[in-house]
């Protein structure tokens, strides 16, 4: 359930309401909106005078949250998320790119590459230091080495790093390098890793599983929120579906209905999800006009020769002519997003 505090009410009247609750060892997770203070209840209520609460003279009123998600609930944040790393804003209409090469490969061509895609407005440099490859023969990336790479680079280029997390053991070291851990698709369910990193003093970007309903996306963001990490963005990469003519498909519909139930930021991913260069352009603009609050896109300064998905990496000259494309329609478009009022 969520409680709305009434405006204006005095700070110690709130803590009351928390204490009240806390005493019966429910969980508490307050957001102060610009306009209403929510605090969000998680446990087991069976122990809580909730007509007692619903009196309290801080408390406007209580509105049960039916939904499995609780804390990534929309109700919970109805004027959505926003958060902040560097100069770098998410959520709230802020549109962020991430681009980079599907893996680190060498110093060179992640510089080659952050080169031209931060010259083209991207904010955040993606690559992967440790790769989930299906077969254990592939390229399984450069791992430590990796992180250094692309922290120097990113460096360099006044840019964020996005990276993929796959163990729980590589938290420490992966945190020392990374402004944004990746949890990607083989692991959105893999809930001790989810909470593991909701531990952790950095945002995360968990992809959608490949076979995961919109339910299911966000009960792996409850994960990391109900251990406190508030700075969770959801990125929509393409499901398994019976059409095989592109890697996966992409979901578009994904934006406005995870727009609808949930106060998070959603970022696409149509590298992954079409699996094909030729692809990107159509989808990424499809991304943009259905609302979505960022891409991020694979780009290799020598797509043939990547070590890993060589056919869906972008040049970097197609890269900077498609990101011209999305700022213009961005601002054709303009930002409208939907602001809930709790029922
Ligand atoms: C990636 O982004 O590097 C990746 C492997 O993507 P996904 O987890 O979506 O397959
Ligand atoms: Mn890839």
């Amino acid at each position: 359930m969520i409680i709305i505090i009434k405006p204006g009410s005095r700070q110690e009247d709130i803590d009351q309401v928390i204490k009240v609750i806390e005493d019966v060892n429910l969980r508490t997770h307050v957001s102060a909106g610009q306009e209403k203070t929510i605090i969000g209840v998680v446990g087991d209520k069976a122990r809580l005078n909730i007509e007692g609460v619903s009196r309290m003279s801080a408390v406007e009123r209580i509105v049960p949250v039916t939904e499995s998600y609780k804390l990534a609930n929309r109700r919970f944040k109805p004027e959505g998320s926003h958060f902040q790393i560097g100069d770098v804003h998410f959520g709230q209409g802020e549109f962020v790119m991430m681009a980079g090469p599907c893996a680190v490969e060498s110093e060179e061509q992640v510089d080659a590459t952050a080169a031209a895609v931060s010259a083209a407005g991207a904010k955040i440099l993606r690559g992967g230091a440790y790769k989930p490859r299906t077969s254990p023969y592939s390229f399984q990336g450069l791992e430590h080495e990796g992180l250094k790479i692309l922290r120097r680079v990113a460096d360099r280029y006044n840019m964020l790093v996005v990276s993929e997390i796959m163990s729980e053991e590589d938290i420490e070291e992966v945190c020392k390098y990374v402004d944004i851990l990746q949890i990607g698709a083989r692991n959105a369910q893999n809930f001790r890793l989810l909470s593991a990193v909701g531990r952790c003093d950095k945002a995360v970007m968990i992809k959608r599983g490949m076979s995961q309903t919109i339910e299911e996306f966000l009960g792996s963001a409850e994960y990391v929120l109900n251990e406190g990490n508030e700075r969770v963005i959801l990125c929509e990469r393409g499901i398994r579906t019976f059409e095989d003519s592109t890697r996966f498909t992409l979901d578009i519909s994904s934006v406005p209905v995870l727009h609808e139930k949930t106060h998070l930021p959603v970022i696409i991913d149509p590298s992954h999800a079409a699996g094909k260069a030729s692809l990107i352009p159509a989808l990424s603009l499809a991304s943009v006009a259905a609302g979505a609050d960022g891409l991020v896109i694979e780009v290799h300064p020598d797509p043939p020769t990547a070590l890993s998905d060589a056919a869906q990496q972008l040049t970097p000259e197609t890269y900077t002519n498609l990101a011209r494309r999305i700022y213009a329609l961005r601002a054709t478009l303009g930002t409208d997003y939907p602001v809930l009022e709790e029922d």
